[in-house]
């Protein structure tokens, strides 16, 4: 099998290294090729390891470096975004999209024409251009699975299900760091605070986004698109133990779950292996020791991005590009000291109410050149935006 793994230095990418090392032991895995951005030394390391074949620094600036360090390799060494592009136009069985943020986009789209399963991690992908990849997928036939453990889960629960007897899709959520705390709380609270997940360990910017619940957000708007979901079939429930995965409701009132320990190697192992399920030796649940499962109702006035949410999930598609531009810029501002934790969501709502971007509400993009326009327009205004 062959694999290429955009964003492998990062959390999702490490976490599939992992995966993959432990089941190459068994068959054969050859990663052709791996992409990262600034951590030129893990690039370095698992380059070698696994041999592959190319290697790219989405940053110029690390080039040289790279080179240097596999000189003595028989390994292409590139960069830029273009070499990225480049990249998800080679020929490859399973690709998984794990770059973070918007600039995983593009790739992940030129990787549904070129490769027979693409494995996405990458929900901005979902986000901004949902109806495109999944029009693309079925053009190509390619296989599209998610590796976010809520959209994993669905569908997983919906094995052998028709969508048609969906009644209910609800996505669990873990509630963030803040999940107990006031609104004056939340006001004043910092960027250290906001990266401690009480449950899962994840890269930097998700981790903020569980924190403010943008990230939720974000999975319902990818749900509906990935599942053909209608808004009112979408819903959410806080689940601070993170074991049950998410839940899908049928027309006779019965609900499947997933459940899993919160470790995304299950969800990206079950992505390498579709349709099949393999043996692997990661941890199971002990539900004696685990004891109880519990459930809460989300306060959308605590966390506005879910009410937020409402908003793109009713718009005809053009609004999930502008929501994810516009929470990306508020996260840079944020993490930069700019602005407050509570003012990043003011920002994405201002955002979203100017007649300008109002406007876009009922304009599905029909390409990438589209999406990417919004993408740069909303940037634009967001970090211009004053509060
Ligand atoms: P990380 O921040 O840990 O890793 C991001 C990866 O993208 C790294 O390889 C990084 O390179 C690379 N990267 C950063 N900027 C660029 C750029 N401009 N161009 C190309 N590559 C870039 O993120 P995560 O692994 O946490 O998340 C990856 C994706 O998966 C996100 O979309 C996230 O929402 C999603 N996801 C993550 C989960 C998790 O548990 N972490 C769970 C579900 C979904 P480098 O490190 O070398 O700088
Ligand atoms: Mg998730």
């Amino acid at each position: 099998m062959k694999v290429i793994i955009f964003g492998a230095t990062g959390s999702i990418g490490q976490s599939a290294l992992k995966v993959i090392r432990e089941q190459r032991k068994q068959e054969d895995i050859q990663i052709i090729a791996i992409t990262g951005n600034n951590n030129v030394e893990q690039l370095c390391r698992d380059a070698i390891e696994f041999n592959v074949e190319r290697v790219v620094t989405a940053n110029d600036e690390h080039l040289s470096q790279l080179r240097h360090n596999l000189a003595s390799y028989e390994i292409k060494v590139l960069s830029g975004s273009e070499a990225i592009l480049e990249t998800a136009q080679i020929e490859a069985d399973w690709v998984l999209s794990a770059i973070i943020g918007y600039n995983g986009v593009p790739p992940t789209l030129e990787a549904i024409r070129n490769s027979k399963t693409v494995a996405i991690a990458n929900k901005e992908s979902l986000v901004c251009a949902g109806k495109i990849i999944m029009d693309m997928a079925e053009k190509f036939h390619t296989t599209i699975l998610p590796v976010d453990s809520e959209h994993n889960a669905i569908f997983q629960c919906l094995n052998g299900e028709s969508i048609k007897t969906v009644r209910k899709v609800t996505l669990t959520a873990s509630g963030g760091p803040f999940r107990n705390w006031t609104l004056e709380e939340m006001k004043k609270a910092t960027l250290l605070e906001a990266l401690a997940h009480p449950t899962w360990s994840m890269g930097k910017r998700i981790s903020i986004d569980s924190a403010t619940m943008f990230n939720k957000a974000l999975e319902l708007i990818e749900a509906k698109y990935f599942f053909h979901l209608k808004t009112d079939q979408l819903d959410v429930i806080i689940h601070p133990e993170s074991i049950i995965h998410s839940m899908v409701n049928f027309s006779d009132n019965s609900t499947i779950a997933q459940l899993g320990p919160h470790d995304m190697k299950h969800a990206i192992a079950y992505t390498l292996n579709y349709p099949n399920r393999k043996a692997t030796t990661l941890d199971e649940i002990d539900f004696a020791a685990q004891g109880k499962l519990t459930f809460e109702a989300p306060d959308y006035d605590r966390f506005p991005a879910l009410r937020l949410a409402q908003v793109v999930l009713k718009s005809e598609g053009g609004l999930g590009a502008v929501f994810n531009a516009a929470k990306e810029v508020a996260l840079d501002r944020f993490i930069s000291g700019e602005i407050g934790f509570l003012d990043m969501s003011s920002l994405v709502e201002e955002v979203l109410m100017l007649p300008e971007i109002i406007g876009l509400e009922h304009k599905s993009p029909v390409s990438l050149n589209e999406v990417s326009e919004v993408n740069d327009l909303v940037r634009r205004i967001a970090k211009e935006t004053r509060l």
